[in-house]
């Protein structure tokens, strides 16, 4: 594919230098030298190569595209430029390796990235799978490492809605997995700008986690503790909802509960559990998911996962002293931690096929 081509396919030549793009983008608001906007413009004025180092900025929320008045694809033509980097012998990895030596420390596990400790633990209270990653914020904000959290809640039936919040009931009634991206790096960066919050904790996908540690090194002062969920892909509400009606018959937003594992989808409701292969909702996966090539957030400092571990319990890595720290206030008899080993080949053969996945479509995208 060439430029010109990239360039009509992503509709960039439409752009209207209109600033949406910007203006909403939540990395830009912190990396103020970047700018959707001047990139775009920059690729019409034929300026733009893939050696340019603002194309790793973006994490790939597709806000500035959900907000371009114009239709511009902003995060596929990154994606495209990002594809010839890596024909050129520029990669992601340099970007990711500069980043685990800047927050992270541990040791390197090839498939699996930096950790410290990796387990399967399950606590008492109800989760998505062993109930961690609310366990680690209602006992981080008890202890006082951090004031606010960012979280997902379920909103209009099961849309996920990202929100910011300082009550521990809160953080409770975001368990769950919504298998959706929600804005939480821009929650994370009001809360910071206009909430004027210096001590936060985040539950985020593997890509806004990449973002998070981007706006981290540009401003060392924000102090966060950062959970990274493990992620294979992720769906589009509007797309999902009417395909789950098509398929099981029933309405995704009375739903008790969803849940992808070993290639099924399913959907838990009024006492019976709906199921259908991963592979018939694939219309309604995020665009950007299919270039992704993280699985086990490598960035955060704890990630938090099903794969791995038996039923009823979570994977946990830890990958930094700030993840250490968390996790440990779940350790101890009177906590209630329940520990088992883990399946380091199970998370080893998903890693491998997102990555695969994710390097073949990019060549897919090669200019
Ligand atoms: S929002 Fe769309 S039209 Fe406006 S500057 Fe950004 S890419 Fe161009
Ligand atoms: S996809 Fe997100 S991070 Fe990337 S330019 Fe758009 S708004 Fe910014
Ligand atoms: S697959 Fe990647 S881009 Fe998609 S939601 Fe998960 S981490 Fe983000």
């Amino acid at each position: 594919m060439e430029i010109e081509e990239l360039i009509r396919e992503t509709k960039v030549y439409n752009c209207v230098e209109c600033g949406e793009c910007t203006a909403n983008c939540p990395v830009s608001w912190f990396e103020t030298d970047y700018s959707p906007r001047a990139i775009a413009k920059r690729a019409l004025e034929g300026l733009i190569d893939a050696r340019e180092e603002k194309i790793w900025s973006c994490m790939s929320c597709e806000i500035c595209s959900d907000r371009c008045p114009s239709a511009v694809d902003y995060p596929k033509f990154i994606w495209g430029l990002r594809a010839e980097a890596l024909k050129s012998g520029i990669a992601e990895e340099a970007y990711v390796n500069e980043l685990e030596q800047l927050f992270l420390n541990g040791e390197r596990d090839g498939d699996i990235g930096i950790v410290r400790e990796m387990t399967a633990g399950k606590m008492s209270i109800a989760g998505q799978d062993g109930g961690i990653v609310t366990s680690l914020l209602t006992a981080g904000m008890e202890k006082g490492l951090f004031e606010s959290a960012i979280v997902v809640h379920r909103a209009d039936g099961f849309k996920a809605k990202a929100i910011t919040t300082e009550d521990v009931e809160d953080i409770i009634k975001a368990k769950g997995s919504k298998y959706q991206f929600a804005p939480t790096v821009e929650r994370m960066v009001e809360a910071v700008l206009e909430g004027g919050k210096k001590k936060i904790a985040i539950v985020a996908l593997p890509c806004s986690i990449y973002g998070i540690r981007r706006i981290q090194k540009a401003h060392p002062e924000v102090e966060l503790y950062s959970i990274g969920l493990f992620c294979f892909e992720n769906f589009y509400y509007e797309v999902l909802k009417p395909l789950v009606s098509e398929l099981l018959g029933v309405d995704l937003g009375l739903a008790d509960k969803i849940d992808v594992k070993k290639g099924k989808f399913v959907v838990d409701i009024e006492g019976e559990s709906k199921v259908c292969a991963v592979g018939e909702i694939d219309k309604a996966v995020r665009a950007s998911c299919v270039f992704c090539t993280d699985f086990t957030a490598r960035l955060a400092d704890i990630s938090v996962g099903s794969v791995g571990s038996p039923d009823g319990f979570s994977t946990v890595i830890t990958r930094s002293t700030k993840g250490e720290e968390l996790f440990g206030l779940l350790k101890g008899e009177e906590k209630g931690l329940e520990t088992t080993s883990v399946d380091h080949d199970e998370i080893a053969k998903l890693v491998s096929l997102k990555r695969k996945r994710g390097v073949e479509e990019l060549e897919k995208l090669k200019i």
